[in-house]
C-alpha cells in the first residue's frame, strides 16, 4: 500500500514540508504528491515516534482473511435465510415488519419481551427466518458498499393502490445489483383502490414477471395492517430458501456483521451482531471492525439471555472496548491474545490507513482494468431530468461494445443524483452519469469519500463519446 507525502502528513498531523525535510535527511528527494512505499512510511513514522511496523506488515489484521476462509463442503449445513424488506415510502414496510413479528414471535413464554435489536427471527412450519429490522435500501446498500453482504432474499413491497414508484425501482435495482432473489409483496390489498394487476404490469418493465405471465417472480398479496397473507409470504420465503440452499458451518469460530451498535450508559458498548458463519458463544474473544473484546453477555431478539448463537442468528452483545459501526465485520479468535493483538493493530491502523485497496472505478482507470482483463462489464447508473432521456441514454450506452466489454445499466431514473445513487455506485463499482441534472450536496460529499466518479453531461452523444473513449483508453487527459 502507499500514501502520498501530503496524505501521510495529514495522518500524522504534520506539515508536508516537515515530511519532505525528514525524507531529505534520509537521502530521499520527494514532492508533496509523490507516492511513498511502505518502507518510507515506516521510516518517517519512526522518526515521529509513531509505531506502525505491525499494521503495515501484518496483513492478518485484515478480517477478510478469516471471513473468506473456505469451509469444506461436508462441514456446511443449511442455515436460515436473512431477509430485508424494501420498497417505496409509505407502502407498508414498517407495518409488515411489525405484523410479522407480532404474529410470529411467541412472546412471554418465559418472560421474554420483544426487543428491538435491529433484527429478529420467526419460524414458519418449524423453519426459522431472520428479518433485518431496518427497512429500505439505504441500509442494505451502505452495508454492501462496506463489503458486508448480509441479505439473502429481498422483499419488495408495493402498495396495490399506488403502484410502482421511484423508490420501488431503486429498491429493485439495489436488490438486482446485489444479485439476491426478489419476492414481490403486493400490500394494502384491503384498500378500495387496490389494483394488483396494474402492479404486475408495471413490474414487467423491470423484469419481474409473475408465473401467470410466464415469468418466475413470486408475487404475494398482503394486507400488512390486517395481517392477511403473512403466512403465504413466509411460506414463499421458506420455498426460496430451500431452492437456494443457504449454508454455513456451525462448528467453527463465528464471523459475521454488525447490524447496529450504540453506547449504553449502564452497559457500555452494545452491539447487535448477525452471525453469518460459525457459532458465537458467551466468553468468545472477538475483533469487531476496529475494536475488540470478549462477549460478556448475549441477549436474543426476545430479550432472553442465550449462551450460543448459531448461523443467521441476531444477538445483542456487551463486552466490546469501543462502539463499532453498522456494517463492520467481526471475527472470533480461539485465543484471546490473538484477538487482542489483531484488535489493537486494527485500532492503530486507523492512524495510518492503507489507501491501497481502493477498488472503485473511475473513467480514468477503466482502460487499465479492461486491459488487464479485470472488467467485462462497466456498471453505470444514469440519472436524467426526465425518464425518457434516462431510457434513451441507457439504450445508447448499452450498444457500445469495445472488445467484448459492455455497459451494464444497474439503475436509471429521473431526478438529481442522490446519496443513495452514490452508495449504490460504490457498492457496485459503478460510474454515475448525470444528464441535465446535478448531484445533491450530500451526494457530492459521499462521492468524494467513496471515490465514486460522477460525470455530468447535457448531450447524449457526449456521454457515449466519453465512455467509449475511456473504454478504448483514449480519454482526453483534460477530463
Ligand atoms: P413504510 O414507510 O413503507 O414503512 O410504510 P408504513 O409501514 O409506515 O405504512 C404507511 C401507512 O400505510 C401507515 O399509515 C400504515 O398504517 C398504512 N398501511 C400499511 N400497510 C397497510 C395495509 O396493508 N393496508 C392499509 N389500508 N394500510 C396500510
Amino acid at each position: 500500500g502507499s500514501l502520498t507525502v501530503a496524505e501521510l502528513a495529514e495522518k500524522l498531523n504534520k506539515d508536508s514540508s516537515e515530511i519532505i525535510k525528514k525524507l531529505m535527511s534520509l537521502g530521499v528527494m520527494a514532492t508533496k504528491n509523490q507516492d511513498l512505499d511502505a518502507d518510507s512510511i515506516e521510516l518517517i513514522c519512526g522518526e515521529f515516534n509513531v509505531e506502525v511496523e505491525e499494521e503495515v506488515v501484518v496483513d492478518e489484521t485484515d478480517l477478510d482473511v478469516y471471513i473468506n476462509e473456505e469451509d469444506a463442503p461436508e462441514n456446511l449445513q443449511i442455515r436460515p435465510s436473512v431477509v430485508t424488506i424494501m420498497g417505496h415510502v409509505d407502502h407498508g414496510k414498517t407495518t409488515l415488519l411489525d405484523t410479522i413479528r407480532k404474529t410470529k414471535v411467541t412472546e412471554g413464554e418465559a418472560g421474554g419481551i420483544t426487543q428491538h435489536i435491529g433484527a429478529y427471527q420467526v419460524e414458519e412450519n418449524g423453519k426459522p427466518i431472520t428479518f433485518l429490522d431496518t427497512p429500505g435500501h439505504a441500509a442494505f446498500t451502505s452495508m454492501r458498499s462496506r463489503g458486508a453482504q448480509v441479505t439473502d432474499i429481498a422483499i419488495i413491497v408495493v402498495a396495490a393502490d399506488d403502484g410502482v414508484m421511484p423508490q420501488t425501482v431503486e429498491a429493485i435495482n439495489h436488490a438486482k445489483a446485489a444479485e439476491v432473489p426478489i419476492i414481490v409483496a403486493v400490500n394494502k390489498m384491503d384498500k378500495e383502490g387496490a389494483n394488483p394487476d396494474r402492479v404486475k404490469q408495471e413490474l414487467m418493465e423491470y423484469e419481474l414477471v409473475p408465473e401467470e405471465f410466464g415469468g418466475e417472480t413470486i408475487f404475494v398479496h398482503l394486507s400488512a395492517v390486517k395481517g392477511e397473507g403473512i403466512d403465504d409470504l413466509l411460506e414463499m420465503i421458506v420455498l426460496v430458501s430451500e431452492v437456494e440452499e443457504f449454508k454455513a458451518n456451525p462448528n467453527r469460530a463465528a464471523t459475521g456483521t454488525v447490524i447496529e451498535a450504540q453506547l449504553d450508559k449502564g452497559r457500555g458498548s452494545v452491539a447487535t451482531l448477525l452471525v453469518q458463519n460459525g457459532t458465537l458463544n458467551v466468553g468468545d474473544s472477538l475483533v469487531v471492525g476496529n475494536t475488540f473484546g470478549r462477549v460478556r453477555a448475549m441477549v436474543n431478539d426476545i430479550g432472553r439471555r442465550v449462551k450460543t448463537a448459531p448461523p443467521s442468528t441476531p444477538v445483542e452483545i456487551t463486552g466490546l472496548s469501543d462502539v463499532p459501526e453498522a456494517g463492520d465485520r467481526f471475527v472470533v479468535f480461539e485465543d484471546e491474545k490473538k484477538a487482542r493483538s489483531v484488535g489493537e493493530a486494527r485500532q492503530q491502523r486507523k492512524i495510518v490507513e492503507n489507501r491501497g485497496d481502493n477498488t472503485k472505478v473511475s473513467l480514468d482507470d477503466l482502460f487499465e482494468q479492461i486491459k488487464q482483463g479485470e472488467m467485462k462489464e462497466i456498471n453505470v447508473i444514469i440519472k436524467a431530468d426526465v425518464q425518457g432521456s434516462a431510457e434513451a441514454l441507457a439504450s445508447s450506452l448499452q450498444q457500445i461494445d469495445v472488445e467484448g466489454v459492455k455497459v451494464k445499466i444497474i439503475h436509471k431514473g429521473a431526478g438529481a443524483v442522490t446519496e443513495s445513487d452514490v452508495i449504490l455506485a460504490s457498492a457496485s463499482n459503478a460510474i454515475v452519469v448525470g444528464f441535465n441534472v446535478r448531484p445533491e450536496p450530500n451526494a457530492k460529499r459521499t462521492a468524494e469519500t467513496e471515490k465514486v466518479d460522477i460525470r455530468l453531461h447535457r448531450i447524449i452523444y457526449k456521454v457515449m463519446e466519453e465512455i467509449e473513449a475511456a473504454m478504448k483508453g483514449m480519454l482526453d487527459p483534460e477530463f
